[in-house]
């Protein structure tokens, strides 16, 4: 009798046992249905086995293998590593990073999927049938005259109006529809708009990691804002699909992937690129997916889940922004979607590509140490480097904390017709309600956390567990009635500027103002059609945008992160500079950065004024040598959260002495509260654990976690978070 031995979507570290036979043989990898309990579930194959420790009466049978082929052996190595490492179970792992779609007891196979092509009619248009001013038109019809076929999710990508100008055609009888092949041949690379002449650094960038082709071979592309990584990047996907080889093209953030897609189809139109992120729908997830998995993507965008999709013919992996933390997960399976890529890549003997102009001090410490290959772009082809300058704010003057000469900087690109942007790393109106005569603040009842103030809503929120209320009319404590909000958040610096430059576009970009599905593509058009003269926004407009007319970056209030408990925080501070500065100027017109500060000295700012990170991560580097923290150890968090603060302290403070007598070079601190110290009515802590071993860390981590998961922790919810980045 056979047995197979089936991964389910369920905390529990163990296979199931299912009896095969009869019309039912799979084989591992593949997806079927099994009854669990009184459900009936999907779950995925991983191993078949001769006999089972079940007793033959109680092993139930395969009830059906879904029509999809089995999963890569690859993957579920992939997987198997990251639940070993994460210490998570790797049947939640598995099934969690598959598209909802096939994960349905029910599923019966991929739908049919249309493509678009010009008919003869079609194509006897010329490219001036439309007036400039129809951008979008023009480019569906250039699209079309050099793919021959566009699919529906390309068509989308080029923009929103795109499939219903397609429905317009074909009643025109330009355009005709069919159903699209799944497996279509490798189309051939057809340059639509030819790249650039690559720089000397670019070149030699290319070549070296194209040399590594069919070998692991890890490389860091340590180049500055603007210096054409992207560019590195298509050379490379385009040497790979000439060598029939997919490639995973990771980033951070769901909002860059529109414009790199548009990016990369005006310049490899032939080429079928899908990109995965969190916001598609699920039939859209579903059918991309299995065009990564059947080989015919030959291109991956995606952010970080995307490093779980079934690639059988991978050859090339890139992490855009890779010091990004986004790329860490920060609950349930928290893994490093990074990390991951970089074992990826040795598993299937590709080459990695992490590029960033600010590497995060670990990638940077293995690019230095000789086990990542160091590659440089130092100058930016198209532009000059933005100018930074320091304001000190100590004596200044200043409007709505804006100093005179920031908002001199702003009138002159008003008065040039360019673009600013105000950077400020707090959404709402004021960060806090004050009451000025009893020194009442309104507080979250569920956070030790402030309420923010939200002035169009007129609501409070709390930014930690999404709690609201009405804003009160008057202190609760003491009755008056003139409450005050105290410092500055993106709305109330958008109010400002509004009342200084009442004539100025202002155009507010933040997590509060992004919500809905399409507004931030809104936004980004209209920032490029020049309806917009000054963007006040938070981090979301660090990263990676190009804007072409924007000449001025001001930086309101960076200072406070120089101040914080999180080792991290210069290195991430020193990121988020550089990378909002280099916003700046990309295009023919030279760009100045602002950042106002009352401590211009600090070595941080100064090694910022001569933009020279890696001087400054050398140093970063050597403190923390000295002091042991990462990259120099290795450290784990045990978390814990519930509604008792004692039942947590208790908890770890077991966890603890659970783990005394551990011979291994591993230390273990006292348990600590969580920076923000409860949240939604738990109380959250953390134990920190340190090795200067990363197996050490790990033999320990998995001794240890049997003895955390037996204890009956009483409501108290605890994970473990290897790598951890926000302590
Ligand atoms: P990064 O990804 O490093 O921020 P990009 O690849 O986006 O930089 O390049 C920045 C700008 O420079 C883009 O407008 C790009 O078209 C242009 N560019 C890149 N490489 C070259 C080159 N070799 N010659 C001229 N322009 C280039
Ligand atoms: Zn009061
Ligand atoms: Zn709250």
């Amino acid at each position: 009798m056979a047995i197979a031995r089936v991964a389910l979507d369920v905390p529990l570290e163990s296979l199931f046992d299912y009896r095969t036979g009869g019309d039912f043989a799979p084989v591992p990898g593949q997806l079927v249905v099994v009854p669990f309990g009184r459900r009936r579930d999907v779950g995925v194959v991983v191993e078949l086995a001769e006999r089972s420790e079940i007793a033959d009466a109680r092993l139930r049978r395969i009830e059906r293998i879904l029509p999809l082929d089995p999963l890569p052996q690859n993957l579920l190595a992939l997987t198997r590593f990251c639940s070993d490492y994460y210490h998570y179970p790797f049947g939640q792992a598995l099934l969690s990073a598959l598209p909802s779609v096939i994960r349905r007891a029910h599923y019966s196979g991929p739908k049919q999927q249309w493509e678009y092509a010009l008919t003869p009619a079609g194509r006897e248009l010329r490219a001036d049938r439309f007036p400039p001013a129809a951008a979008v038109k023009r480019r569906l019809l250039a699209a079309l005259f050099t793919s021959a076929v566009i699919g529906q999710a390309q068509a989308r990508a080029l923009s929103a109006r795109a499939p219903a100008l397609l429905q317009q055609w074909m009643e025109a009888g330009w355009v005709e529809k069919r159903l699209a092949t799944v497996a279509s041949p490798a189309a051939p690379v057809s340059r639509s708009e030819q790249g650039p002449e690559l720089t000397g650094e670019q070149r030699h960038a290319v070549e070296k990691v194209s040399a590594t082709f069919g070998t692991f071979s890890p490389w860091l592309l340590d180049g500055v804002t603007g210096s054409g990584k992207t560019e590195v990047y298509f050379r490379l996907i385009e040497a790979a699909v000439a060598r029939g080889s997919q490639s995973l093209l990771m980033v951070p953030e769901i909002n860059l992937t529109p414009q790199l897609e548009a990016r990369f189809l005006q310049r490899f139109p032939g080429v079928r690129l899908v990109s995965l992120h969190s916001r598609l729908s699920d039939g859209e997830r579903c059918e991309r997916w299995l065009a990564a998995f059947a080989g015919d993507a030959k291109v991956v965008l995606g952010t970080r889940l995307s490093v779980f999709t079934p690639l059988p013919r991978l050859g090339l992996v890139i992490v855009d922004e890779e010091h990004d933390a986004s790329f860490k997960q920060q609950e349930g399976l928290r893994y490093s979607a990074r990390d991951l890529a970089v074992f990826m890549a040795r598993q299937r003997r590709v080459p990695i590509v992490l590029g960033s102009a600010t590497p995060a001090l670990e990638s940077y410490h293995n690019a230095r140490s000789g086990r990542f290959g160091h590659l440089h772009l130092s100058t930016r082809p198209a532009a000059s480097p933005p100018k930074i300058r320091l304001i000190e704010t100590r004596a200044a003057r200043q409007t709505h904390g804006m100093s005179e000469p920031l908002l001199q900087a702003i009138r002159e690109r008003l008065a040039r017709g360019e673009q600013s942007l105000v950077f400020l790393n707090r959404r709402g109106f004021a960060p806090a309600l004050v009451c000025g005569a009893c020194g009442w603040a309104a507080q979250c009842s569920r956070c030790a956390a402030r309420l923010v103030w939200h002035l169009r809503a007129a609501r409070l929120r709390c930014h930690y567990c999404g709690h609201e209320e009405h804003l009160p009319s008057a202190c609760p404590d003491c009755g008056n009635q003139d409450l005050k909000g105290l410092g500055q958040g993106t709305q109330r610096l958008e109010e400002a500027l509004a009342g200084i430059f009442p004539g100025a576009r202002i155009l507010r970009i933040d997590r509060d103002s992004t919500r809905r599905k399409r507004s931030w593509q809104a936004m980004r058009d209209d920032i490029h059609a020049q309806r917009v003269d000054i963007l006040v926004g938070t981090q979301m407009l660090a990263k990676g945008h190009d804007f072409p007319k924007l000449t001025l970056v001001a930086i309101v209030n960076p200072d406070s992160a120089l101040f914080s408990a999180d080792f991290r925080a210069a290195e991430k501070l020193f990121q988020q500079l550089m990378q909002v500065a280099g916003r700046a100027g990309r295009a023919d017109l030279p760009g100045e950065a602002l950042v106002q500060t009352q401590f211009p000295a600090h070595p941080l700012y100064q090694a910022l004024l001569r933009q020279d990170y890696r001087a400054f991560a050398d140093e970063l580097l050597a403190e923390r040598e000295r002091s042991g923290f990462p990259p120099f150890v290795y450290q784990a968090l045990l978390r814990a959260e519930a509604l008792s603060e004692r039942a947590v302290m208790d908890f770890l403070a077991q966890a603890g002495r659970r783990a005394a007598g551990h011979d291994k070079d591993v230390t273990l601190y006292d348990p600590v509260p969580a920076a923000i110290a409860r949240v939604a009515g738990h109380h959250r802590a953390h134990l920190l654990v340190q090795s200067s071993s990363r197996g050490d860390l790990q033999r320990f981590l998995t001794n240890w976690f049997p003895a955390l998961a037996q204890k009956k922790a009483h409501r108290v919810r605890w994970s473990i978070d290897v790598d951890p980045l926000e302590l």
